[in-house]
């Protein structure tokens, strides 16, 4: 018996989430030990000093052993206030990778579609696919989002359109104006994800917008957060949205019971408290983005200018060189599986991580 015929064909015709690769499968496989990894967009600084103070508070036999507060009432508080909302209007999500998913899985069947865009975060395919819905996958314009196309792309089917701003892997975004047009058009009985993954790093920008203040005038809209990025917290899996609490409370039906864990729910809080931590990393990060873009400037390499903590780059034969970069202890991000087979995704890191990438590439070009 074929056991792959018996899966959905959604299912069938999906191809595993692939990661950046970990330091420890370079060491394995390369005996490399002193390799740098600017493949996943972690936060080169890690989480505040606030969170190792605060697990290690509660890293006891207690926490360990018991369930989870399933309804994370003390984090939904602090975030409550962080954003000034209710917190009927937050679900909590084992990274916001979940909460995608949460919001694929409540609204919509094989009968439905979704839409988002050429070159977008992944896994809105992997979420739309493993339903069995109907992906409506719109083409890029100057490497981002094209939302008049996004909004024309809807069909009487259509339940969800999965908006990243900014996206990952282009770095690219939509500023206010465009975006509340786009809230205004659109029909209200289609959910708009707007998923702000970066939102501390792109918010440097004036005409960046923060969604979560149009939830009371767009029920249908949902803004997802993480603690992934800025916060340095994507090893523990924590992020959340923000929405009308209607939609809360469809989410919180289909969520697992306990999908954010006890430590997680812990430095989340303590994460939350210590903004300075982060404004810290968002500015080492802007220093090292303007390097970069300086370094692929005089290297004569063109790359979409980001406004996350991370830059893609067109590199050329993209695959080669990111061997050639791996097998010098450099661990970047192919992005063909993007539709990108001429860029490499590369994170901002520290700035010795940053030059060393730059020495490593610009000596890897020469040899190519
Ligand atoms: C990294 C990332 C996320 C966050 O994923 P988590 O599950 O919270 O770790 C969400 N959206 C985009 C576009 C991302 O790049």
């Amino acid at each position: 018996m074929n056991l792959i015929n018996l899966a959905t064909p959604g299912v069938q015709g999906l191809h595993p989430y692939q990661p950046g690769k970990p330091l420890e499968e370079l060491a394995r496989e390369y005996g490399i030990h002193d390799a740098i990894k600017l493949a996943s967009n972690e936060n080169p600084l890690g989480p505040s000093p606030q969170v190792q103070d605060a697990l290690r508070q509660h890293f006891d036999t207690e926490t360990l052993t018991r369930y989870p507060d399933g309804g994370g009432f003390a984090l939904k508080q602090t975030l409550a206030q962080h954003h000034d909302i209710e917190p009927g209007c937050i679900t909590l999500g084992n990274g916001s990778n979940d909460v995608l998913d949460l919001v694929a899985r409540a609204f919509t069947t094989s009968a439905h579609s979704i839409v988002y865009s050429q070159h977008a975060f992944v896994v809105y395919m992997l979420a739309t696919q493993s339903i069995g819905a109907r992906s409506i996958v719109t083409p890029a314009k100057n490497w981002g989002h094209d939302l008049d196309a996004m909004l024309a792309a809807i069909e009487a089917d259509t339940r969800v359109v999965f908006i990243a701003n900014p996206n990952n892997p282009t770095g690219t975004w939509a500023d206010k104006t465009t975006l509340k047009n786009f809230l205004e058009q659109v029909r209200e009985d289609v959910i708009v994800v707007v998923d702000e993954a970066y939102f501390q790093y792109a918010a440097t920008r004036t005409e960046y917008p923060d969604c979560a203040v149009w939830l009371s005038e767009h029920p249908n809209l949902v803004v997802t957060r993480t603690f992934s990025k800025a916060y340095g917290l994507a090893s523990l899996r924590i992020g959340y949205a923000l929405s009308h609490p209607d939609v809360a409370d469809l989410l919180n039906r289909v969520r697992q019971p306990f999908n954010a864990n006890s430590l997680a729910l812990i430095a989340a809080e303590a994460a939350l408290g210590d903004q300075a931590h982060v404004q810290r990393g968002v500015a080492l990060n802007e220093a090292g983005m303007q390097r970069l873009n300086d370094a692929f400037d005089e290297i004569g390499c063109n790359y979409i200018p980001s406004v996350g903590n991370f830059v893609t780059v067109d590199v050329g034969d993209a695959n080669n060189i990111y061997d050639a970069l791996l097998r010098q202890g450099v661990i970047v991000r192919p992005v063909g599986g993007y539709e990108l087979p001429n860029h490499l995704r590369v994170t901002i890191g520290l700035p010795e991580e940053n030059e060393r990438f730059i020495e490593t590439l610009n000596a890897v070009l020469s040899k190519s």
